[in-house]
């Protein structure tokens, strides 16, 4: 029984990858979500059904698309091994209890925008909107209304701090310092993790997005690297090692 629930999450989880990584690619370039079905970006033919199955197909047709022999971006595989590899593990770790759900909401998020943010610098609203929703709907059901509200002021609040961040960095540097995407991104973060671990977010990716930006250095002369998926990687940290990461981080600051 355990077994076909970890294949069963495996193949939603790629599914889920597959169709998160296009809407990716769809939302930022005005491409209706819907229709119409799948299609080689370079071409433009229509995929047939063999051509658009997640993880192998990549495989099968050595990252190329059948026709023009185009390059598929590498970024839509990765896309479909997070779904493949962390929707099982979320049952792995958490059962089905509110992490299992607030992971798998992240993940999802996590899939959209690194396709979004790194390939076009864009943050979709109303994927932000969708993943807030959710992230209510499991608070209700798991922590009741009250609890909810809670969270909903962190947001609130969250949100309001990175707005005079931003204020504060683009009065001290005299550029954008903060894009609206992240600022509204942290209030989606703040919901589910409260206003302490936001915090920790920020500074987890801002380490990743230090290291990450030293180690790609030639490949962004303009200094620009997108911080969303960083967020979002910090608060799957969170997450998924947060039993591990809070007490050390509630010692360090005697809380
Ligand atoms: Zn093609």
């Amino acid at each position: 029984m355990e077994a076909i629930i970890y294949i069963w999450l495996a193949a939603l989880g790629a599914i889920f990858g597959s169709f998160l990584g296009c809407m990716g690619y769809r939302i930022p370039n005005k491409i209706k979500t819907t229709y119409p079905s799948s299609f080689c970006s370079n071409c433009k033919k229509p995929l047939k059904w063999y051509m658009n199955i997640p993880v192998f197909s990549y495989i099968f047709l050595h990252g190329k698309c059948a026709y023009c022999k185009s390059k598929i971006g590498v970024i839509y595989f990765i896309c479909e091994l997070i779904g493949l590899v962390l929707f099982p593990m979320n049952y792995y770790l958490f059962k089905f209890d509110m992490n299992f759900f607030l992971a798998t909401i992240f993940d999802c998020l996590l899939i959209v925008t690194i396709v979004s943010d790194f390939l076009y610098y864009y943050i979709s609203d109303r994927v932000l909107i969708i993943s807030g929703l959710l992230i209510l709907i499991v608070l209700y059901a798991f922590e009741g209304p009250t609890e909810m509200l809670y969270s909903l002021a962190y947001a609130l609040v969250l949100f309001l701090v990175m707005l005079g961040l931003k204020f504060l960095g683009n009065s001290m540097f005299g550029r954008e310092s903060l894009g609206d995407g992240d600022i509204k991104l942290m209030a989606v973060i703040g919901l589910a993790l409260g206003i302490f671990n936001s915090f920790v977010t920020l500074f987890f990716a801002s380490v990743i997005a230090l290291v990450f930006s030293l180690i790609t250095i030639k490949k962004h002369k303009d200094g620009v690297i997108p911080f969303g998926p960083f967020i979002i990687f910090g608060a799957m940290l969170l997450i998924y090692f947060g039993s591990v990461i809070t007490p050390y981080l509630t010692e360090l600051f005697s809380l």
